[in-house]
């Protein structure tokens, strides 16, 4: 073959806020299989928070991405090339290749999918990585009840919106938080929210005081910060906090934080950090209820897709800025 493939690298660590100046587009031949690998055309990267982690040299719970290597990222995409027994051409596949063209991966890294029931794009999101964290977060973690009240925060985003959607599912009253009045209006008539309180706007703690007359017993919280402190007041006895994710933090110098730790003892608080890849088992079980809500219109989806893998590094920055909606994706030409 004498195309090339086409990668994105890191090129230098970010100094404060991430820029397009830190990725490099590079051209380099395609890979070759060898003994047990395959060789996938990926069509479609995922964007996610947890990237911006990786651009920088300090511990976290994955080793960071090196300079001139390739950026992480999850891909969905087809065989060309299989030395592997359980893989032929043509199949449909979900591994982690970063941010390239084309990728090699050994057999047992990567996950056949059926793109016939749900489009190939959405083994990226709410029937992926994104979707398994609001299942297992929200399901295991939170154990969210019939009649019980759970607030999802970055609500239009992809694991919260798949976590506030099944939450309705479960028969919970659900109230989402989102920045911005637009995606709040998609957060309740799109995704079927109860109701969803802006955290951009003025006297946040009043505005989540009127939206939950009965408190919260699970939330399911994606950034930290002001908003996750202003929501611990409004606690029941028992409940349980998920902590997903705290995207305020992550340019931020010098974050907000949990002011106060005694209502969370007042009201025997039960709070979980989380990180999905430690709960494997509960893979195949989410994805197949994922799958089945997504096929049946149960759960929706909604995808922001930018073209071209040259643009995967704005698409990035606006995931990161707030100004995608849904599951940021990169459709690969
Ligand atoms: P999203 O699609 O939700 O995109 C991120 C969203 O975060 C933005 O759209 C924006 O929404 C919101 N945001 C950005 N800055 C701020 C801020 N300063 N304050 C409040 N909200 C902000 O991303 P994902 O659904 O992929 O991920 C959501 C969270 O879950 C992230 O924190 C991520 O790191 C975490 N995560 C954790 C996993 C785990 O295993 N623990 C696995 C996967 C994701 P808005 O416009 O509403 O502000």
């Amino acid at each position: 073959m004498t195309e090339l493939n086409r990668q994105i690298t890191l090129l230098s660590r970010p100094a404060g806020r991430p820029c397009e100046a830190n990725f490099r587009l590079v051209e380099s031949p395609l890979p070759t299989p060898g003994q047990g690998q395959v060789l996938v055309r990926n069509h479609w990267l995922s964007l996610d928070p947890y990237m911006r982690g990786r651009m920088m040299d300090v511990r976290n719970y994955a080793p960071p991405v090196g300079i001139g290597e390739v950026m992480v990222g999850d891909t969905a995409g087809e065989v060309i090339l299989s030395h592997h027994p359980d893989f032929r051409p043509g199949d449909r596949v979900v591994g982690a290749l970063g941010w390239q063209r084309y990728g090699v991966a050994e057999g047992e890294a990567l996950r056949k999918v059926d793109a016939e029931r749900i489009p190939l794009s959405v083994h990226l999101g709410a029937a992926g990585m994104p979707g398994v964290t609001a299942y297992v977060g929200l399901t295991d973690l939170c154990a969210a009840k019939a009649g019980e009240t759970v607030v999802v925060t970055a609500a239009a985003g992809a694991v919260g919106s798949v976590a506030g959607q099944l939450a309705r599912l479960r028969g919970c009253t659900v109230v989402g938080v989102a920045g911005g009045a637009a995606k709040c209006r998609h957060v309740v008539e799109a995704l079927g929210f109860h109701d969803c309180v802006d955290y951009k706007a003025p006297e946040l703690r009043r505005r989540l005081k009127a939206a939950l007359p009965n408190g919260v017993d699970c939330l399911f919280d994606n950034v930290g910060g002001e908003v996750l402190d202003a929501l611990l007041g409004r606690l029941n006895p028992f409940s349980r906090v998920t902590l997903c994710g705290a995207i305020s933090e992550v340019d931020n110098p010098s974050p907000h934080g949990v002011r106060r730790l005694l209502p969370l003892i007042v009201n025997r608080v039960r709070v979980q950090g989380f990180i999905v890849g430690d709960h494997r088992a509960r893979w195949a079980a989410a994805i197949d209820e994922l799958s089945g809500h997504v096929a049946s219109g149960r759960i929706r989806c909604h995808e922001t897709v930018a073209e071209g893998l040259a643009a995967a590094p704005a698409a990035f920055l606006d995931l990161l800025a707030g100004r995608s909606l849904g599951k940021q994706l990169v459709r690969l030409e």
